[in-house]
């Protein structure tokens, strides 16, 4: 079996995808800084002899050209993560997002191991022309808005990619997903599945965003991570971008109501200005929808698991 190597796969993506590649028998090497990946997310994982976990930041390039030179294909996970971190901190983000990427396809050119590129939903920016087709235009706002800057550096990241692509001859497939929920995703970076849950189940107030009109199309992390190892496997993606996620909309006032039903919860619903929590600069997308015909015509992709089943999953586990 191939070793695989999975930039940021102590993360909540990655940790599912290692548990994933393990189960089919492949040697996974997890290379993760553990700024935002958590040593809990892949504790259980540390007793099979297949796994390898590098505590190291993906911008020491010493230590990638280790790890690349012996693996035989890459998942690129490791990134800024969610909203909140891009708002907090926007200079690391950028950095590790652009210059963290630039190291992982210039070694992998040099060794001609094939990468998958997770990208974001983010690149689209605010445009609203829904459903989202992969050529569809990128639309940003201002620059004083650092929420854009996550969507312009991951944007930089699928250039470079396609760039490595046409001169190199380096094999990728880039990958935008969007709002992906499972077991192990922290709230504390902004994504709102896990903080209503837990708001729900502690009896706090569900805090909604904005007036909760806007909406979102939630994946569960399962389907997702299928994808992501049939794309890499599949040479009919190389060169290529795909949107994943689901296509199925809910507003997000909907979603803080299905939850508090789900876990059978009294906490209040209430909603929070914008400006309160990401402060005046800040805007929010009113719609996000992927269009996923080009995933489904190559790979069959199809989500299995409904929204109402993956939060029943991760409410009870808690
Ligand atoms: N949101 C919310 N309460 C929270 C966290 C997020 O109402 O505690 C809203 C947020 O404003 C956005 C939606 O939920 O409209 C999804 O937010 P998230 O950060 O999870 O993902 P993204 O905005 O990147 O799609």
């Amino acid at each position: 079996m191939a070793k695989i190597l999975i930039t940021g796969g102590a993360g909540f993506i990655g940790s599912h995808l290692c548990e994933k590649l393990l189960q089919k028998g492949e040697e996974v090497f997890v290379i993760d800084d553990l700024s935002t990946g958590r040593m809990e997310n892949i504790a259980h994982l540390k007793k099979n002899k297949k796994f390898h976990f590098i505590k190291e930041t993906i911008l020491n390039r010493k230590k990638m050209e280790i790890l690349i030179k012996k693996c035989r294909k890459i998942f690129h996970l490791a990134a800024a993560v969610g909203v909140k971190t891009i708002i907090d901190k926007p200079l690391e983000s950028f950095l590790i997002n652009i210059n963290g990427t630039e190291i992982v396809l210039e070694i992998a050119a040099k060794y001609k191991v094939p990468v998958l590129i997770t990208s974001s939903s983010e690149v689209y920016g605010k445009n609203n022309n829904l459903p989202f087709k992969e050529e569809d235009d990128r639309v940003y706002g201002s620059i004083y808005h650092n929420r854009w800057g996550y969507g312009l550096s991951k944007g930089s990241d699928e250039f470079l990619a396609l760039a490595y692509f046409q001169e190199k001859n380096l094999p990728i497939v880039i990958v935008r997903l969007f709002n992906v929920i499972g077991p192990r995703q922290s709230g504390a970076y902004g994504m709102v599945a896990p903080r209503f849950i837990k708001q729900a189940l502690s009896g706090k107030p569900i805090m909604v965003y904005g007036n909760g009109e806007q909406t979102r199309c939630f994946a569960d992390v399962e389907d997702i991570t299928d994808a992501l190892i049939k794309l890499i496997n599949e040479p009919r993606a190389r060169g290529e971008i795909f949107n994943l996620g689901s296509s199925k909309e809910i507003t997000i006032k909907a979603l803080a109501q299905e939850i508090k039903l789900l876990a059978n919860s009294k906490s209040k619903i209430v909603f929070v200005p914008y400006t309160k929590v990401y402060g005046p600069n800040f805007e929010d997308m009113a719609h996000r929808r992927p269009d996923l015909s080009k995933i489904k015509n190559l790979i069959g992709y199809q989500p299995k698991i409904t929204l109402k089943e993956s939060l029943k999953k991760i409410i009870n586990k808690g």
